[in-house]
């Protein structure tokens, strides 16, 4: 069957790959599950992967297949799965065990491990394929109302873990209601964060560069939080206007930005750092001032990767909520749809040239 590859650390080297189909029969004690991939979506981690900058083939290849946003419905399942059902439709998540001790109890996203074995990204094939077969631990059932957005699940789970891991730490607290938040970015993980505390019920500054009115500024806004242009505020004026905020969501990617939210987080407040940035950009800080706001501000930081099933089931129960509260909103983040397999060039065309895109996705296969 077809996929797409890349050569790891090779620049540019995106190309149509061959493998064989996989068999139920590759997951042992008859837990097989084998899924039928409809939809992949890519983001700025296949954009490094196919810049030669991340990414690992698995042992005993040269190339590795990409994608890790999958959506799928299963075709065959073993005799001993439960839970799971022929033409359900399902996410994959991402990551697979390692051996620390978090991997060892399901927390395989909170790994100690040096090396992490990602689908499509690190030492595993990816689902920009036909059909993949792995055990129903790892595969998330999504309800056949939420087929049509259900390709951005995993990107949903990734802020779903960063905002439970807030909440969790904020216990400390006692009695935590935070009520403002400035999301940082107005990608597909800002807008989705965005979302998530929306529903949460939370008043949502989101901050971007360009001016507004964009397809971006305007999707914020459809679910009544504020956009803002950091090219007309600053980051510091906006804290002033619309401060103090309890949590700051940063996803710009440009990791700068989070000691500059670090600065204008408020007292007792959470900075939640989602950006996985793989350069070497250096700044000056103003140490003593950020350092001191920590101290006298009782203010915690936490880096958030990954996320295993429980997050991807919390992604599935917003994403209902956000269908029911803010209705076609979650679709219109699907801005670009390529053709199938064959047009991979396109795919890294766009996410590589097309600013304006939030989400560009491969319809892989006819959900027949
Ligand atoms: C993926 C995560 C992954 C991270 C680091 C992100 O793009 O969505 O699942 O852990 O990259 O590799
Ligand atoms: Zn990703």
């Amino acid at each position: 069957m077809k996929a797409i590859a890349v050569f790891p650390k090779k620049p540019n080297s995106m190309h149509l790959a061959e493998l064989p189909e996989p068999r139920l029969e590759d997951v042992p004690n008859g837990r097989g599950v084998r899924v039928k991939v409809l939809r992949v979506g890519v983001d700025g981690t296949d954009k490094e992967i196919n810049a030669g900058e991340y990414g690992a083939a698995p042992p005993g290849y040269d190339f590795l297949v990409t994608g890790h946003e999958s959506f799928g419905r299963v075709l065959e399942v073993g005799p001993n799965v439960t839970g799971l059902q022929v033409g359900d439709y399902v996410v994959a998540t991402v990551r697979r065990p390692g051996h620390s001790i978090y991997d060892l109890i399901g927390t395989y996203d909170m790994t100690t491990d040096d090396v992490y074995y990602e689908h499509g990204i690190n030492l595993l094939h990816g689902f920009l394929t036909e059909q993949y077969v792995d055990d129903p631990e790892y595969i998330v059932k999504v309800p056949a109302g939420l087929k049509d957005v259900g390709v951005l699940l995993e990107p949903c789970s990734v802020i779903e873990k960063g905002i439970a891991q807030a909440y969790e730490i904020q216990r400390r607290l006692r009695v935590w209601r935070p009520r403002r938040a400035a999301v940082l970015g107005a990608g597909s993980v800002g807008l989705l964060a965005t979302m998530g505390l929306r529903l949460r019920g939370i008043e949502v500054v989101t901050l971007a560069r360009t001016p507004p009115p964009t397809m971006h500024s305007k999707l914020v806004e459809d679910i009544g939080a504020h956009y803002i242009s950091t090219k007309q505020t600053s980051l510091a004026d906006a804290a002033k206007e619309h401060g103090p905020f309890d949590i700051i969501f940063e996803a710009t990617g440009y990791a700068p930005l989070a000691f500059e939210a670090m600065e204008i987080l408020g007292k007792d407040g959470v900075l939640i750092l989602s950006s996985v940035t793989g350069g070497d950009t250096k700044v000056e800080v103003p140490a003593d001032r950020i350092n001191l706001g920590f101290v006298l501000g009782n203010k915690v930081m936490v880096g958030t990767v990954n996320a295993n099933r429980e997050y991807f089931e919390m992604g599935v129960r917003d994403f209902a909520m956000a269908e029911a509260s803010y209705p076609g909103w979650l679709g219109r983040l699907l801005t670009n749809k390529v053709d199938g397999l064959d047009n991979y060039a396109e795919m890294i065309r766009l996410l590589t040239e097309d600013n304006e895109a939030i989400k560009v996705y491969v319809a892989v296969a006819a959900d027949t």
